[in-house]
This record gives structure tokens, C-alpha cells and sequence, in this order.
């Protein structure tokens, strides 16, 4: 009995967490500092599997992009990393901590620096939310119930639940990374990621073109960004609906415009 008090009252002290930006509540069972430190251990393993660009224009507006979203992120906790990765999938993902990865397949959609910057806004959108840590969280909860055993933590889990852990976290269908987000998820990462390109100098209109672009890029299947982010009309819909709520950060910012072409 004491147990499961005790487990309650952890449970409650780690679910409530509000979101930045758009103030949601989320349910967290997991920590900030484990979210990173798996993160972190994901990106490690990714790398060494893939092919990463260094010194080229493309990799180096990447790493620049990066650093003015992470200017404005406000996440001291983070250890930023921009990495370019070679693959003709258009894919892009940041995890926990601040490990962004961007694939080369995507820069033809992206044509731009604020084309670049509207999808690392979302995918760093994501990881602000703490969506990994999120639907971890729900797997958890999913997992205690099932056992009917108290939620005690990450720490104690054997090697089979933190795989299934960095499943939820989104580490792992290349790596898991591809699992797609909620709909509310997508919603949030998209209005996060608008403020953040907005405040890192980059024109927030493109946002809504980039996504028309990346609309008519379908052919017979879809690519793989696109498969876990539907691009819906209610999608650039929300973009062109939150334009105006953002045209203050663009204004106070550097106005960067579209910046380079890629
Ligand atoms: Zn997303």
C-alpha cells in the first residue's frame, strides 16, 4: 500500500508539466534529464550508422540555422547538434536534448533557409514539447497498468522495457524516429516551430510554402517526412491562421527574409 502511495504521488509530481509556447498541460512520467540522456545515447547510435556531412554549404546553413533557433529556444539544458546525414529519403528529426539530424533528401523541398528553418523549427518543436518524452509516458502508464505494478522510474528498467522506451522516445523504425506523432502533437510542434523561425529571423510566410511544396511532392508514395506529417489543408490552414500572431517576433527580429537558397 505504501508503495503504490508512494508511486502515486511520484506519478503526480512528474505528470504535470506544461507546455512551452502553447501552454498545453502534458502527462510526463519521465524526467527532463532522462529524456536527454536517451536522447543523446539515440543520436550517438544513429551516427554511426549514417553518413554524416561535414564542410559543405548545405551541412554548414544547417549547423547556422540550428544555432539561431537555438538562440531563441531558451534551453539551457540542451547540448545542441545540427548533423547533415547523406540519404535521398526527405526526413529530418530532433531528439531529447537538442540532437537535431537533417537528411540531405529533403533540401530540394526545403529550397531555402526559411524552408530549412520551417522544418527544424517543427522537429525542435517537438522536442521543446517533450512529445518523445510524452508518448514514452504513455507507454509506461500503458505497460504499469497492464502489470498493475507501480510506475517507479526509468532507472530500474530492464534492458527490454528501455527498448521499448526509446521506441516511444522516438529512437529506433530506422530507428523509430519515423513513428508518427498525434495529430494534437503535429498541431503543437507546427505552431512552436512557426514562433521559433519567426524569432531566429526567418520569414514565417514560408512556412505555409513550404508546405504547399512539399504537398505536390507525393509521386507514387509518399516520402518518408510526409508519411508522419500529412499535410493536410487543416495544416497550412493553422499556418496561415497563426501569421499574424507571429509577425511581432519576425518584425523585432534580424529579418533574414527566405535567406539563401540551398
Ligand atoms: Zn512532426
Amino acid at each position: 500500500m505504501k508503495k503504490i502511495l508512494t508511486a502515486l504521488v511520484l506519478l503526480f509530481s512528474l505528470s504535470c508539466s506544461t507546455t512551452p509556447v502553447s501552454g498545453n498541460k502534458a502527462f510526463l512520467l519521465t524526467s527532463q534529464e532522462t529524456e536527454n540522456q536517451q536522447g543523446e545515447e539515440a543520436y550517438k547510435e544513429i551516427l554511426t550508422k549514417e553518413k554524416v556531412i561535414t564542410g559543405t554549404a548545405q551541412a554548414k546553413m544547417v549547423e547556422e540555422i540550428g544555432r539561431r533557433i537555438a538562440a531563441v529556444a531558451n534551453q539551457p539544458d540542451f547540448k545542441w547538434e545540427f548533423k547533415t546525414l547523406q540519404s535521398d529519403e526527405p526526413n529530418a528529426f530532433c531528439l531529447p536534448g537538442g540532437k537535431v539530424a537533417i537528411y540531405t533528401g529533403i533540401f530540394k523541398y526545403a529550397q531555402n533557409e526559411a524552408g530549412l528553418a520551417t522544418i527544424m523549427g517543427h522537429e525542435i518543436g517537438h522536442a521543446l514539447a517533450r512529445h518523445g518524452g510524452q508518448r514514452m509516458s504513455q507507454q509506461m502508464a500503458t505497460n504499469a497498468a497492464l502489470a498493475g505494478l507501480a510506475i517507479v522510474g526509468l532507472s530500474g528498467l530492464d534492458d527490454t522495457k528501455k527498448t521499448v522506451a526509446m521506441a516511444a522516445l522516438g529512437a529506433g523504425a530506422t530507428y523509430g524516429i519515423i513513428l508518427p506523432f498525434s495529430r494534437k502533437h503535429e498541431t503543437e510542434a507546427d505552431e512552436i516551430g512557426l514562433v521559433l523561425m519567426a524569432k531566429a529571423g526567418y520569414d514565417p510566410a514560408e512556412a505555409v510554402n513550404f508546405w504547399d511544396r512539399f504537398s505536390k511532392a507525393g509521386g507514387k508514395a509518399p516520402p518518408e517526412f510526409l508519411s508522419t506529417h500529412p499535410n493536410s489543408e487543416n495544416r497550412r490552414e493553422h499556418l496561415r491562421s497563426l501569421q499574424s500572431k507571429v509577425q511581432g517576433d519576425y518584425q523585432a527580429s534580424a529579418k533574414l527574409g527566405l535567406g539563401r537558397n540551398l
